[in-house]
């Protein structure tokens, strides 16, 4: 094979979200999917989920999203975490998708009966969702409308950083206030309080919440084995999902004073064996790793030289090489996974990145197959 691939392992997924039901149980689990969970392939890993039967519900961002789950048969509830707006309501009925309602802008509420919305609140990170103290009004004309409030929910914009831990409490109390002042309101208690992420999860159970199980965890990266944050609590360990490999394409020895790709910015100090991988920013291999990151080859570290081009990528294999080995077209190089005793993590190339492990696997395009084991 002379193309890149990523192998989504769904025996770890299954461990991982049965590590998080554990942890979360009597509450239930929401598994977030969007951007092609985390850039793992929805379809795939939505019928992983619901096969294991330790997950609720799914998390979508958009209604195509949601729709590619309902065609590939999957029956679990699906909300919908983004903005629906009015004109996508019909679609989010004849596909069964829950929606936030995160405005109070309600005048599109009329035909909607079979909706089911929960109502989002903006407790800080002002993002999406109504005020805190419009949420017992907005509630009230939900509850007289045709549509089945099932739920009330907020996001929590620091949870992952101990340092904010008293943001995210003052988060949590406005949430709580707000929960109260719509119950009664309506006079009956929600189904589906939520307001934990992967963050909240680990690290403020126990006050995200009822406890109990109308309370919904949403979860997203830990279920793919990362953690939210460098400094979130390890309260839960789940290890990583997805790893991705690319073949050597051409192996080459060039001398002292010789450059290496774009710009020629990478120069040989002595006779180096250059190795060109078959992936680039055109597979989700972000130029920003250009002279910065590394790829494993035959358990080696193999530093990228040059700039990451399009569709290739050049290492260093000298170390390889010198340790007697014959590194040649077909072998494989790994960008996320081990080899030998080395390792490198969506967290190591979102270093190189400057960015968090999230981006580094939604980043990853639609090119590179996902193989399934
Ligand atoms: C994506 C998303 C989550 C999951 O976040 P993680 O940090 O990946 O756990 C939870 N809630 C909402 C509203 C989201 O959009």
């Amino acid at each position: 094979m002379s193309s890149t691939r990523a192998e989504v392992d769904l025996g770890v997924l299954r461990a991982n979200v049965a590590a998080l039901a554990e942890r979360v149980r009597p509450r239930s689990l929401l598994v977030a999917v969007k951007a092609n969970a985390y850039g793992h392939g929805a379809v795939e890993v939505a019928r992983a989920l619901e096969a294991s039967g330790d997950v609720d519900r799914l998390g979508v961002a958009t209604m195509a999203e949601a729709i590619e789950l309902r065609k590939a048969g999957v029956n679990l509830p699906i909300l919908r975490l983004s903005v629906t707006l009015p004109d996508e309501v019909p679609a989010a009925i004849e596909h069964d998708v829950e929606v936030m309602i995160a405005d109070s802008e309600l005048d599109w509420l009329s035909g909607t009966a079979g909706l089911r919305v929960h109502l989002k609140v903006d407790t800080g990170m002002h993002r999406i969702g109504v005020r805190p103290q419009d949420a017992a009004d907005v509630a009230r004309k939900l509850e007289e409308s045709p549509v089945e409030l099932v739920g009330i929910a907020t996001h929590l914009a620091t949870a992952d950083d101990p340092g904010a831990d008293e943001r995210t409490g003052a988060q949590l109390a406005r949430f709580q206030e707000a929960v109260s002042a719509v119950e009664v309101a309506i006079g009956r208690q929600l189904d589906l309080v939520h307001s934990a992420n992967s963050a909240g999860l680990m690290a403020h159970l126990g006050r995200t919440g009822p406890g109990d199980g109308r309370e919904l965890v949403r979860a997203g990266i830990m279920a793919y084995g990362y953690r939210p944050g460098p400094e979130t609590p390890g309260t839960v360990r789940t290890r990583p999902v997805l790893s991705w490999y690319a073949p050597l394409v051409q192996v080459k020895r060039i001398e002292a004073g010789e450059r290496v790709g774009y710009g020629a910015t990478w120069e040989a100090s002595e006779p180096t064996w250059i190795g060109t991988v078959a992936v680039g920013y055109g597979d989700g291999y972000s130029r920003q790793a250009s002279n910065r990151g590394h790829m494993l080859v035959a358990g080696h570290r193999c530093p990228i030289v040059g700039r990451v081009c399009m569709d290739q990528t050049m290492i260093d294999l000298t170390e390889v090489v010198a340790s007697g080995l014959n590194p040649s077209p077909g072998d494989e190089a790994v960008l996320i996974g081990s080899s030998g005793q080395n390792r490198i993590t969506a967290d190591d190339l979102a270093s190189w990145m400057g960015t968090i492990s999230y981006e580094v696997t939604c980043l990853i395009s639609h090119r590179v197959p996902r193989q399934y084991v």
